[in-house]
């Protein structure tokens, strides 16, 4: 069964072709600049990887190059389009409504696009995506998979926010939590190696956007991304959590407009706000290493924020089985982790820092010290594959 993969961006578009029998990626790439000047990378383990300028006025011409580049007699992979069995779809908000992944038809597009509002940034672009596909591959089966469904079954008291109830009722302000997906998969790999489906454990997905979920019996109950991707830990250029009264004041102060105060705590705050360096880790951390005070001060609060945020989830689960770490930073920033895990011994969590520091990148680590109550894991995440795996459960 192969399966096709996309996830729409304003002015992307990444794809990743799965052969659902073996689990193989049979290819992968990305068209960028959509609507700009267009560029597309094509990657087919075994072959040359393919890169060049194109023509991409919208989402329907990039979904028409990568059926092109699949089929492609020395580039491609697949001998015709009819290959494809059915294209999953990554939609970063399902609302209220889409608890679980779900085939897309007409009224779960109708209700994506009633949610706009909730989701500008991300809602449209995976929507024209939607219908680009569908357009150019009418006859095969499009599933929609929600970086918010995994935390469909919240308990109120984890997703209401103590404002007036009328304004949950009425523009339904809440916590969705975002990130869900890659959650999901890297919680799944932690039970698992637990052999414990019941595991209570903490996931740091630490990247460009940063989130940190508590999952237990194989729920997740708390996560750390809230109304919008702008909650929780700092990012590389988003704030994470402020009291909320800064917001107003820095508008008064500096005569912003809402839009132009979210835009500075979107994209001129986190690591590039603090530092003034950079919103990449690596760059933070060079300069914090050169003796840059403010780099230093930004990695610190990072660390500052996760650790907080890690202990609450233990105190709301009674304990915590595994501390996971992924995404760019997680994966790769040995000494991030460390500093994490350093003076966690009270909570269990303990590592043995040669290991933390020899793992190789790519691969499932188990970085805890021996004997350590809590089992400390780098593991990579694979949202696709996830993404994949829904997809053909819902259409096999
Ligand atoms: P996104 O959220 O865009 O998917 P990623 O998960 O790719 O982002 O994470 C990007 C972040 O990972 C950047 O801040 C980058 O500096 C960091 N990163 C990647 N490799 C390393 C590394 N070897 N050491 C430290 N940070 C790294």
């Amino acid at each position: 069964m192969k399966i096709l993969v996309v996830n729409a961006g304003s002015s992307s578009l990444k794809y990743q072709l799965f052969d659902m029998d073996t689990e193989a990626v049979l290819a992968k790439g990305n068209c960028e600049r959509i609507g700009i000047d267009g560029m597309v990378t094509h990657k087919c383990p075994g072959k040359e990887d393919y890169k060049a300028n194109a023509d991409l006025k919208d989402h329907r011409a990039a979904i028409t190059l990568v059926l092109k580049l699949l089929t492609d007699k020395m580039l491609g992979v697949i001998a015709s389009v009819e290959e494809i069995d059915a294209v999953g779809h990554r939609v970063a908000h399902g609302g209220e409504m889409l608890r679980k992944s779900a085939v897309l038809g007409e009224d779960e597009i109708k209700y994506l696009e009633s949610i706009v509002e909730l989701n500008p940034l991300h809602g449209p672009p995976a929507i024209s995506g939607f219908k680009a596909c569908k357009e150019v591959m009418p006859n095969i089966k499009h599933v929609g998979v929600f970086d918010t469904s995994y935390y469909s079954d919240f308990e109120p008291k984890a997703y209401v926010y103590p404002i007036p109830y009328e304004l949950y009722e009425e523009f339904k302000i809440r916590r969705y939590g975002f990130h869900g997906t890659s959650h999901r998969y890297v919680s799944g790999v932690a039970q698992e190696l637990l052999k414990n489906k019941n595991a209570k454990i903490v996931t740091c997905h630490l990247g460009n956007g940063s989130s940190i979920t508590a999952t237990m019996n194989g729920k997740a109950i708390d996560t750390s991304m809230g109304f919008t991707p702008q909650d929780g830990v700092p990012m590389g250029t988003r704030s994470g959590a402020l009291d909320p009264t800064v917001v107003p004041f820095i508008m008064k102060k500096k005569g912003l407009t809402a839009e132009e105060v979210e835009k500075l705590l979107n994209s001129k705050s986190g690591l590039l706000g603090v530092s003034g360096i950079s919103s990449d880790c690596r760059d933070v951390e060079t300069a914090a290493n050169e003796g840059n005070e403010r780099a230093k001060l930004a990695l610190d609060i990072l660390v500052h924020n996760v650790k907080k945020i890690v202990g609450s989830y233990v105190a709301e689960m009674n304990g915590i089985d595994a501390l996971v770490f992924t995404a760019g930073i997680g994966e790769n920033d040995r000494d991030l982790r460390a500093q994490v895990c350093k003076e966690m011994s009270y909570l269990g969590i303990e590592i043995d820092e040669e290991v933390n520091a020899t793992c190789p990148r790519g691969e499932i680590a188990d970085i805890s010290k021996k004997g350590a109550k809590v089992k400390t894991l780098v593991i990579p995440t694979n949202e696709e594959y996830m993404i994949a795996l829904d997809t053909k459960n819902l259409t096999k």
